[in-house]
């Protein structure tokens, strides 16, 4: 069997960021370059770092951003509030509300709050549907960085077996959607699936997306199976047992340095789409 390949998301984000800021250095003199507004709630330190990754990223590619930092006590009616200013600001182009909100606030009212012109997030309803539609929309950044992966690569999802597990809104359901509009035969696997091992062990694609270290024993992959892993787990572990489950496989991401920097490439992609007033395209194979 070929040795496997590494998915090396971190050069394949360079890549697109290089693309975003030549893009953006092209924009007519006087003409303000985008912004992405960022929303963090609340005092919890992860966030807080993904926020700053973000908002680094942004910069270092010539969008500019703004940052609303609420309060733990927010309540689901003062979040609407910034987050329709927001909305009506014509100098933001995206809006991010960071994933998790602090206890009590109806997070997903307040993410279909955001403008769908405005979601480069890709997490409110109206883009969900789009994507299960298969229509341009802003898709979801995590899964669309993995797809975006594995077209860059060029490896075959049509008639594939893609096994996906777990099944959150952000990450696992539109994963299986997108691998459905690319022609992939998918099983969507949760916490109530029977037999998960036996399921796994027939993907050709399988998808870490469960938020428990190295959850997907190796020994549960088929040989030359994709293994794709957006688990990022304390200790910079990942869903999939990957230092042993890679030898099995074709192709892998590491972790870190495979889908964590696709994820911000595709937010920075979008927000830049959102200025030039346009969607990510449909997804073809
Ligand atoms: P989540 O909302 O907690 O969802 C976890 C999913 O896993 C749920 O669908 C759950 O099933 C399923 N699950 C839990 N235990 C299971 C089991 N024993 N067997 C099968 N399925 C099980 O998590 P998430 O937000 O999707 O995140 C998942 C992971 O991805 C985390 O490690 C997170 O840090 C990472 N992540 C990374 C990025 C990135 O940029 N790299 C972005 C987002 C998330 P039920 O639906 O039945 O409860």
């Amino acid at each position: 069997m070929k040795s496997p390949t590494l998915l090396d998301g971190k050069a394949i984000s360079a890549k697109i960021k290089d693309g975003i800021a030549n893009e953006l250095k092209k924009r007519g003199p006087g003409k303000n370059p985008p912004t992405l507004a960022t929303i963090l709630v609340g005092d919890n330190p992860a966030s807080e770092t993904y926020v700053s990754m973000k908002v680094k990223a942004c910069h270092a590619v010539g969008i500019l951003s703004k940052s609303v930092r609420l309060p733990e006590a927010t309540t689901t009616e003062e979040l609407l509030a910034e987050i329709n200013k927001l909305n009506d600001d014509p100098s933001v182009h995206g809006i991010l509300l960071q994933h998790p909100v602090s206890h009590g606030i109806d997070e997903r009212a307040c993410f279909d709050a955001i403008l769908p012109e405005k979601d480069v997030d890709g997490v409110t309803t109206n883009s969900f549907g789009k994507l299960s539609m298969n229509k341009a929309a802003y898709f979801p950044c995590t899964p669309y960085g993995m797809i975006l992966l594995l077209q860059e690569y060029g490896i075959e999802i049509a008639g594939k077996h893609a096994v996906v597990v777990g099944r959150s809104p952000i990450l696992g359901k539109p994963m299986a959607v997108m691998l459905t509009n690319l022609d992939a035969t998918v099983t969507l696997c949760h916490s109530k699936t029977k037999d998960l091992p036996a399921l796994v062990k027939q993907a050709d694609i399988v998808v870490g997306a469960v938020g428990k270290p190295e959850f997907i024993q190796a020994d549960w992959i088929k040989e030359g199976a994709v293994l794709l892993d957006a688990g990022y787990n304390v200790g910079n572990v990942g869903d999939i047992q990957i230092s042993v489950a890679k030898d099995k496989s074709s192709y892998y991401t590491p972790v870190p340095g495979g889908v964590g920097p696709m994820t911000i490439a595709v937010l920075l992609l979008q927000t830049l789409y959102s200025y030039q007033g346009k969607f990510s395209p449909p997804l073809a194979g």
